[in-house]
C-alpha cells in the first residue's frame, strides 16, 4: 500500500505539474498570437492608408495635368476629391500610433519608425498641394515646370517612402507569419505532451485503481467488522465471517467461550464509565495474548466477549478457557490516573460444537448457560458440560 501511494503520489505530482506547464504555455502562445494579430492589423492598416496616400498624390498629378491641357472643370472636381482623400490620408497617417511591438519590428528592418515616415509624408504633401496650386487655379505661366516638380515630389515620396514601407511591412508580415507558425509548432509538442499524460494516467487507473479499490474496500470491510473501542472483532464479524468459517468445517469441532467480566457494574460505580471502558481495552488486549492466530475474539455484548476456536475440541477449548480466566485473574488493571484498580476476574462458559450443540447456534445458547452457571457457582471460574450431563442439538 505505501509504495502504491508513492506511486500514486508521483503520478499526481507529475499529472498536476505538467497540466500546470502545458496550461501555461497555451496562455504565453494565445498571447503571443494576440500579439502578432494585433501587429498584423496595424500593418495592414497602415498598408491600406499609405496606399490611398500614394494614389491620391499620383492621381491629382494626373488631374492636374489633364486640367492644365483642356481647363475642364470635370477635372478639377476629380481633383479636389483626390486633394480631400490624400489629405484624410496624411491625417491618419500622422494620426497612426503602432504598438511597441510594431515599432519594434519597423526598427528590425531598417526603417524608421511609423510617426516619422508619416510626418515627412505630410510634408511632402503639403509641398505637392502648393506646387499644383497654380495650375488649379488657372495660372498656366509656369505650368508644365510646376508639373515636372510635381512628378519630381511623387517620385521620391514613392520611391523613398511607400516602397520602403512596403518592403518592410511585408517583411514585419513575414515575421508574423514565421512566428504564428512556430507557436503552432510548439502548441503541437504540448497537444502530444498532454495526450502521452492521458494515456499513463489511463494506463495507471487500468492497473493500479483496481488495487486502491480492493485495498479501500478492505479497509472499510475491517473497519465495519472492528468494536471501535477494544478494537476486536464486533458481533458483524461473528455473522458473517464467522458464521462462514463454520459452515465450511465439514464435521471437524468447533468450541466457543463466552467470557463476561464479574461484577463490572460495580467496577464502574466505584471508578466510572471512563475507567470501564479502559479496562474493557486492556482486557481485550489480555485475552489475545493467550489466543493463538486462527482464534477468533469477538466483542459480543457491553462486558461480554466470545472467543470461537474452530478445530478446537472441548478439553483443549476447556484448556484454553482456563488460561483466559486465569489471564484475566493475573493482570495488574490499571485506573485512568495510572493508580492500580481492584483485582478483576470473568466467567467463562465453554461449549463444543457437535455435542453440545449440533449447529452453532445452539453451542452458543449452551455456552451462553454454562457462562450464567459459573456466576452462580461463585463467578471467576469456568463451566463446562460434563460427560453425563451432554446435550444434542
Ligand atoms: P455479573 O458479575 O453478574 O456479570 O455482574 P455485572 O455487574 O458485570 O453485570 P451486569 O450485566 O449487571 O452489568 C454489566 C454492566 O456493564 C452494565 C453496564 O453499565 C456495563 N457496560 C456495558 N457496556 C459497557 C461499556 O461499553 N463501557 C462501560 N464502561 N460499561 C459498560
Ligand atoms: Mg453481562
Ligand atoms: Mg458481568
Amino acid at each position: 500500500m505505501k509504495t502504491l501511494k508513492i506511486k500514486a503520489a508521483v503520478f499526481l505530482v507529475v499529472a498536476v505539474s505538467t497540466f500546470i506547464l502545458t496550461q501555461g504555455f497555451y496562455r504565453k502562445n494565445i498571447g503571443m498570437l494576440h500579439d502578432s494579430l494585433n501587429m498584423s492589423l496595424g500593418i495592414v492598416e497602415e498598408m491600406h492608408v499609405a496606399e490611398s496616400f500614394h494614389s491620391s498624390m499620383h492621381s491629382m498629378v494626373i488631374y492636374a495635368s489633364a486640367y492644365l491641357s483642356s481647363h475642364d472643370d470635370e477635372y478639377k472636381k476629380e481633383y479636389e476629391k483626390k486633394l480631400q482623400e490624400g489629405e484624410k490620408a496624411v491625417a491618419k497617417l500622422v494620426g497612426l500610433r503602432f504598438s511597441k511591438e510594431y515599432n519594434e519590428h519597423l526598427a528590425h528592418t531598417g526603417l524608421a519608425v511609423g510617426d516619422e515616415i508619416a510626418t515627412n509624408l505630410g510634408a511632402y504633401f503639403l509641398e505637392l498641394k502648393n506646387t499644383l496650386a497654380p495650375i488649379m487655379s488657372g495660372d498656366d505661366e509656369n505650368g508644365k515646370a510646376s508639373l515636372a516638380k510635381a512628378n519630381k515630389i511623387f517620385d521620391e515620396v514613392f520611391h523613398r517612402y511607400y516602397v520602403k514601407i512596403h518592403t518592410s511591412h511585408y517583411s514585419s508580415l513575414e515575421d508574423l507569419q514565421n512566428e504564428a507558425h512556430r507557436i503552432f509548432e510548439t502548441s503541437n509538442y504540448i497537444y502530444i505532451s498532454q495526450l502521452v499524460l492521458a494515456v499513463s494516467a489511463g494506463i495507471f487507473l487500468i492497473l493500479f485503481a483496481d488495487r486502491v479499490f480492493l485495498k479501500i474496500y478492505k479497509l472499510t470491510e475491517q473497519h465495519s467488522l472492528t468494536d471501535s473501542l477494544t478494537a476486536v472483532h464486533n458481533r458483524r464479524y461473528l455473522d458473517t465471517v464467522v458464521a462462514g468459517e463454520i459452515s465450511n468445517l465439514n464435521g471437524s469441532p468447533c468450541s466457543v467461550v463466552i467470557l463476561d467480566i464479574d461484577d463490572f457494574k460495580k467496577y464502574n460505580d466505584s471508578y466510572g464509565h471512563v475507567a470501564g471502558d479502559k479496562l474493557l481495552k486492556e482486557l481485550a488486549g489480555v485475552l489475545r495474548k493467550v489466543l493463538r492466530e486462527t482464534d477468533r475474539l469477538i466483542r459480543y455484548g457491553g462486558e461480554e466477549f466470545l472467543v470461537v476456536l474452530p478445530g478446537t475440541a472441548k478439553a483443549q477449548a476447556i484448556v484454553v478457557a482456563e488460561k483466559l480466566c486465569h489471564a484475566v485473574r493475573e493482570e495488574a488493571f490499571s485506573l485512568p490516573d495510572g493508580e492500580p484498580a481492584r483485582p478483576v476476574t470473568a466467567s467463562l462458559g465453554v461449549a463444543t460444537m457437535p455435542e453440545d450443540g449440533k449447529e452453532f447456534a445452539a453451542a452458543l445458547k449452551a455456552a451462553d448457560s454454562l457462562l450464567y452457571r459459573a456466576k452462580r457457582k461463585g463467578k471467576n471460574r469456568v463451566a463446562a458440560f460434563e460427560e453425563d450431563e451432554r446435550k444434542q442439538g
